[in-house]
Parts: C-alpha cells; structure tokens; sequence
C-alpha cells in the first residue's frame, strides 16, 4: 500500500536510474518524491497528480529535451515551479531554457545535497504563492452565494468583448435575466431558503450557456448572460431556451420564472453602456408586459 502524506510532491525525471536515487534520498525529507526515466511516462504522472509543487527535470531525456517536456507541462499545471538540471553550462541554452519554457531554476550537476534541498524548498515556495495568488483572484471575481462570476467579472468581461465585436465586426448580445416574484418567495421561505432558491437558478442557468458565452450574477435577483458572436434571433432563442428550463425547475412548488431582456450590438446600441441600458429597458418592459417573457431590443432610449 502506497503512504498517503500531506507532503508537497516533487516530480524528478532523468534518464539515470542513479541520479533519481540520488534526488530522491535528499528530497524525501521534506517531500513526497516521484520519479520518472522519460518524458513520457512523467507526463502521465503529472496528469494524476495535478497538485505538484516542483517538477525536476534533466537537460538530455533520451530522445526528448528536459526544456521541451518542462515547456509542454506549463498548460497543464501552470502552478508547479519548473527546475532544470543540467551538467553543461551553456549560456544560450539556460537563456532559452528561461525564456521558453518558463524555468524557475537552473541546477547544475553535480550539485551539493543541501543546496539543492534549499534551492527546491524556494521552488515550492513559489509554487504555493501561485496557488494563493490564484485562489484570491478567483475568490474576487467569484459571487459567493451562487459560486457564478460576479458583477465586477462582468463589467471586465464586457469590455473585453466589446473590443472583439468592434474588431471583428461581429454582433455581441447580451441577456438581463431577472426572477419573477422573488421578493415574495423570500417573505413566505425566509432568507437562507432563498439563498436556495438563487443556487438553483444559477445552476440551471449555467447548464444552458453556451460555451463560448458568460453568465454572471448582477445583483440580487438579477444575472446577466454575455454572447459574443450572437444576433438578435439567436440571443431570442437562448433567452427562451433558459426561460423554459427555469419553467421546469420545482422548488416548495412556488411558481418559478424569469423574465428577460435581450440587446445586441450593432442593432440597439453603439456603446457598452447603451448595450447594457438597452437589456435593461427589454427586462422593464418584459416585466410591464406581464413576467415571465423575454422582450428583445428596446433601441436605447436617451
Ligand atoms: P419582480 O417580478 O418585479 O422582479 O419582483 P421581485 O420580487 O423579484 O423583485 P424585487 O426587486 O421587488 O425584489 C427582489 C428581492 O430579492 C428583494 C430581496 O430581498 C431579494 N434578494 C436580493 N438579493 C438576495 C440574496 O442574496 N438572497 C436572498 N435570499 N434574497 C435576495
Ligand atoms: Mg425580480
Ligand atoms: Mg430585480
């Protein structure tokens, strides 16, 4: 049986059954070490072990190069800290070791046992300021109550879309989603039941977005679906489509339902602004018209 530790992991990969030996010894003191004789069979350890803290790798892997394996793991854990060891000194090549792949640390061979021990503590420490920096960017941009992005992720977002739209000259649509009744729902269940109520909104919005679009929550009762590359009948059937999937969702058997308000950029609005008023002027109106409606391009109104 394998021991389960709580240590941070450390891949080491060489060729040299030897020099594994080597590293492992010194390492597995302060780490859980894996090891691995070629590139391929530590890209298959590095899938199964996406939480590794330092990745260690020889300059010549046979056929393969320790700077092309430590570039091509980047993608997928771009958090571990990567360390190069080599036993020739080459400026150029260290120069684009660096560049190419992203290397925290070069190692040359032979090396002391309590240099290397040191040097690879630091490249953990990187590691697990990367984990913390992403953890707090995700935590600012996350809503807490529906785990969907929040209002300031939207506002970011928009932008960036806005931009492609005028790039690309392709339409950019967005969706004002708002729940009918909810006031009433909360006075009737209480707060924490509407919580609930939210979450499972969220979930059953997010299971019909599309890829390539972005739901957030705006506020309150209110969430807000960006779609690039969406013309105002398309947007009107995505709208339909998330409004029947809300029809189908029973919780305390309370009639639940949305209404929304579709804009598209060129056809309604010149600016993110205008955009953002003209979904907003659809949903009031969807909203005047009866509930539970989706209403499309009230041009912006000044
Ligand atoms: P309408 O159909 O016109 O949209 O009516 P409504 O009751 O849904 O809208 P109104 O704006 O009158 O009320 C929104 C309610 O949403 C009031 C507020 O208590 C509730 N709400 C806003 N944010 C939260 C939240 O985070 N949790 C819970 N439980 N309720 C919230
Ligand atoms: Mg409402
Ligand atoms: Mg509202």
């Amino acid at each position: 049986m394998t021991e389960k530790t709580n240590r941070p992991k450390v891949l080491c990969v060489d060729d040299e059954r030897d020099i594994l030996d080597s590293l492992d010894r010194t390492l597995r003191r302060r780490f859980e070490v894996l090891t691995a004789t070629t590139s391929a069979e530590a890209e298959s350890i590095v899938a199964q072990n996406l939480d590794v803290s330092v990745v260690i790798s020889d300059h010549i892997l046979g056929d393969d190069r320790g700077v092309d394996f430590l570039g091509r793991i980047m993608k997928e854990v771009p958090q571990a800290s990567r360390v190069l060891l080599s036993g020739q000194i080459d400026m150029k090549a260290i120069e684009n070791a660096i560049n190419s792949a992203k290397i925290h640390k070069f190692i040359l061979k032979p090396w002391e046992n309590d240099e290397l021990l040191i040097q690879v503590v630091e490249a953990q420490r990187n590691h697990k300021q990367l984990v913390e920096k992403d953890r707090l960017q995700k935590l600012s941009i996350t809503d807490p109550v529906t785990q969907l992005t929040n209002h300031r992720f939207f506002q970011e977002k928009i932008r960036i879309e806005w931009e492609k739209h005028q790039k690309k000259q392709s339409p950019l649509s967005l969706l004002m989603i708002d729940i009918d009744h909810f006031k009433k729902f909360n006075d009737r269940f209480g707060h924490p039941e509407g919580d609930r109520f939210l979450q499972l909104v969220a979930e059953t919005l997010q299971l019909e977005t599309p890829a390539k679009a972005s739901l957030s929550r705006y506020g309150g009762e209110e969430f807000v679906l960006i779609l690039p590359e969406t013309n105002p009948p398309e947007a009107l059937a995505q709208a339909e489509k998330m409004r029947s999937a809300i029809l189908e969702v029973s919780f305390h058997n309370y009639p639940l339902s949305i209404s929304l308000g579709v804009a598209t950029a060129p056809e309604h609005a010149s600016s993110v602004d205008e955009l953002i008023i003209s979904a907003d002027q659809s949903l009031f109106q969807a909203k005047r018209r009866g509930r539970n409606q989706t209403v499309v391009g009230l041009h912006f109104d000044h």
